[in-house]
């Protein structure tokens, strides 16, 4: 059997048995002794081997972008290309941001799911979650101008050991333009080097993904099993409209941009990233996804190094089109419930504000929530108004991260295009 089709299995196994057996499971109330016991084994097995296949992938990201990252804008050979590369991916990322939000805003005022909610539900929601740790991490965060100046790190040992990808990624571009610069033969048992270990690191990559089925089993179990149907049915509206928006803006934006802009039929372009999507979904991490977008895009789609190298490892940290989305919807939904109204000019404060916001995001589990409490203080929305959605925003995550990836890879492509490659789906797909 595939790969691909075991981690399908997976997907399923663990979305059933965390509904029938998670914490939340309305099985376990029955006071089967075996049962509850079995059920907490599980919880802990799954929690290990979640844990485990997670730790695995996200090991392989730091070397990987590294050393490809290196080695593609070293084999560019030439700093004007780097620079065309670099401003169609911006302003792409840009402009698809800035779409994602006014799809999520328009969708909002038209639906307006905030009245729809009950006082009841309200003051469920309020009373049952505690935004505290949200709100502190709005009041903690760094300005956008901090945040700009360090992107140049001051030590890149440090940002490769913290994993500081913006910084990594600098580190790397400016490493692989001196490469370059330097004689050939000089350059060259750097590159052979870089090659090597970037080829070591997609099979160590290829090996930790053997273990992918039972991860997303395990990674779905928990997830699912954590969250209450309660929290489902109250913000049900809310949930609609998010998933709504992505489901819009992967129809309107992103099958023009891979079928007219790319070249590409949509659904075999799907198939070819599907592990990443699958993965996406499952871990709602970009970055713990990135080494297998990588390896999609460069083995099924025929993308060059140079370019994917580039163009995804700054993507997964900076271009996410999903968690704008949602930053949108959910800021407009808490001012309604709040009864607040927002004139255009605050919706488009909020429209600018999410676009930074999303940038400043970290492609890891639940980092959207972060950012959009400084979302909502920019337009005076309470930010302990999150306390309202905190329930249901790991379900809502891995849509999103599954959209920032497939956002990521359209870009790829897009890019890949535009610079004179012929992306194509290969055979094997
Ligand atoms: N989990 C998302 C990602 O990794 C970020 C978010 O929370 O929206 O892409």
């Amino acid at each position: 059997m595939q790969l691909y089709t075991r981690i399908l299995i997976g997907m399923v196994v663990g979305v059933v048995l965390g509904a029938l057996l998670g914490p939340n499971s309305s099985l376990l109330t029955h006071d089967v002794a075996w049962l509850s016991v079995g059920a907490q084994w599980l919880a802990v097995v799954a929690s290990l081997v979640g844990r485990v296949f997670l730790a695995l992938i996200k090991m392989v990201v730091v070397p990987l972008v590294f050393f490809s990252l290196i080695l593609g804008i070293a084999s560019l050979g030439d700093v004007r290309k780097l620079g065309r590369i670099g401003g169609l991916t911006l302003g792409y990322f840009t402009a698809t941001t800035v779409a994602a939000l006014t799809i999520g805003v328009a969708l909002t005022n038209l639906f307006r799911p905030g009245a729809l909610m009950s006082a009841h539900d309200r003051a469920m929601l309020l009373g049952g979650n505690d935004a505290t740790p949200v709100m502190n991490a709005a009041a903690g965060a760094p300005s956008m101008l901090d945040q700009l100046v360090a992107i140049v790190p001051s030590n890149p040992v440090t940002a490769l050991a913290q994993g500081e990808m913006l910084q990594i990624i600098f580190f790397a571009t400016m490493l692989g333009i001196a490469l370059t610069l330097l004689a050939k033969e000089r350059a060259k048992p750097a590159l052979d080097l870089c090659a090597t270990l970037n080829d070591a690191m997609i099979v160590v990559l290829d090996l930790s993904m053997m273990l992918a089925p039972y991860g997303v089993a395990a990674l779905l179990f928990k997830v699912v099993g954590t969250t209450g149907l309660g929290v489902l049915v109250a913000l049900g509206a809310y949930a609609g409209v998010v998933l709504l928006g992505l489901l819009l803006h992967a129809v309107l934006i992103y099958v023009p941009l891979v079928r007219l802009g790319a070249r590409l039929p949509f659904l075999g372009f799907l198939k070819a990233i599907r592990a990443a999507i699958v993965l996406a979904f499952s871990t709602s991490s970009s970055s713990a996804t990135l080494p297998v977008t990588l390896r999609s895009v460069e083995t099924n789609l025929n993308v060059s190094n140079d370019v994917a190298s580039f163009v995804l490892p700054i993507g997964a940290t900076v271009n996410m089109d999903g968690t704008a989305l949602y930053q949108g919807v959910a800021a407009v939904f808490i001012a309604q419930i709040y009864g607040i109204d927002l004139s255009l000019a605050d919706q488009a404060t909020i429209v600018a504000s999410a676009t930074m916001a999303s940038i400043g995001t970290a492609g890891v589990p639940g980092a959207g929530m972060l950012t959009l409490a400084m979302v909502l203080a920019t337009v005076g929305v309470p930010v302990e108004g999150v306390a309202l959605i905190l329930g249901i925003d790991r379900i809502l995550d891995m849509f999103r991260t599954t959209l920032n990836v497939i956002g990521d890879a359209t870009a790829t492509v897009f890019v890949a295009r535009m610079t004179g490659e012929t992306p194509k789906v290969a055979a094997a797909v």
